[in-house]
């Protein structure tokens, strides 16, 4: 595995990161032993950065990651949660909601630290909820030592740049499904981030199941255009003998600037392909290949 030095923590966090949202059964039926076992993979295989939120699952990912932990030692892991997302269409980010929220994770969590909490999907508020109400909590969580770094996350990039610029309390931002095979509007954004002071982490190598053979959950809204050039890139990739994932995964490895790229993993099987997969060298040829198969749709939102 390979790490790099975030200042933030001041320790090196490693550059492949373990999103649970799988944990929660959020990409179906999900056994929770095999999640625990692929938990404990992840940290033999040397990923030391989980993140997590009560909306995964409805708090049974949060659950299920704070058993798997809770036999390693906490120095060994950090951890990121969210607050402000509860239900598909459920957002609360109150002052006392956000206070709650912060207490029942840490008990779900088994921990009295949190290394990060993100404002969960920002988009769907009005920003001055976000700014009036849970972000004095969760300074004041920070200052009391309970809360090491406060992010945001959401998919539209513009919508994170408008929250950034009105408030300085972000030390991260989490951004997903802006770098991978199809779309990497993810660099344009990155001086922006950097520029405001933010460790940045991308999400979603896998595009939610996009880039897989087992495609998408049903309440993922890509177009079927852009699902149809996945099952073209798909295909392609199987006549050359590997799979459209791990082609993703290794191209998501190239991306720099960020403290980690989070997949979601909740078998030892995904666990052990994509930590290896995420060393590999990607095949230039291929790659040129499938990002032609890709053109009609670059940069294609969902
Ligand atoms: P992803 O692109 O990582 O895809 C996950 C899907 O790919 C799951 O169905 C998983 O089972 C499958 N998969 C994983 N490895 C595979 C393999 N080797 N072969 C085939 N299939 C494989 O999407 P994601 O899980 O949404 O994103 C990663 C993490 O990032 C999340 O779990 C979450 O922690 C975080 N995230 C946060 C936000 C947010 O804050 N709004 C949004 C998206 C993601």
């Amino acid at each position: 595995m390979r790490y790099r030095h975030a200042a933030l923590w001041n320790r090196p966090v490693s550059t492949l990161g373990f999103g649970a949202s799988p944990l929660g059964g959020v990409y179906g039926a999900f056994d929770e032993s095999d999640g625990i076992k692929a938990v404990h993979q992840a940290v033999e295989a040397g990923i030391n950065f989980f993140d997590v939120a009560p909306f995964y699952g409805y708090t049974r990912a949060e659950t299920a990651l704070g058993k798997a932990l809770s036999s390693l030692p906490r120095d060994q892991y950090l951890l990121s949660t969210k607050i402000g997302r509860y239900g598909e269409r459920e957002f609360d980010f109150s002052a006392a909601r956000t206070r709650q929220s912060l207490q029942e994770s840490l008990d779900r969590l088994q921990t009295d630290v949190l290394d990060l909490v993100i404002c969960h999907d920002i988009e769907y508020v009005n920003p001055e909820i976000v700014t009036e109400e849970a972000l004095p909590v969760l300074q004041e969580y920070k200052q009391q030592g309970i809360i090491k770094a406060i992010g945001l996350s959401g998919y539209p990039l513009p919508a994170l740049q408008d929250l950034i610029t009105k408030s300085g309390s972000f030390d991260v931002v989490l951004t997903y499904g802006h770098f991978n095979l199809f779309n990497t509007t993810l660099l344009a954004a990155l001086p922006f981030f950097q520029e405001h002071g933010l460790s940045v982490i991308a999400a979603s190598p896998l595009a939610q199941g996009l880039l897989t053979a087992g495609g998408v959950p049903e309440w993922h809204t890509a177009s079927p255009l852009l699902q149809q050039a996945c099952q073209a890139a798909t295909t392609h990739c199987k006549q050359a003998g590997i799979s459209l994932a791990q082609l993703a995964m290794q191209y998501a490895a190239t991306l720099e600037g960020v403290i980690t790229t989070l997949v979601g993993m909740g078998t030892t099987k995904e666990v052990e392909q994509n930590t290896s997969w995420w060393e590999a060298l990607i095949d230039p040829a291929l790659l040129a290949e499938v990002q032609a198969i890709f053109a009609p749709v670059k940069d294609m939102s969902w």
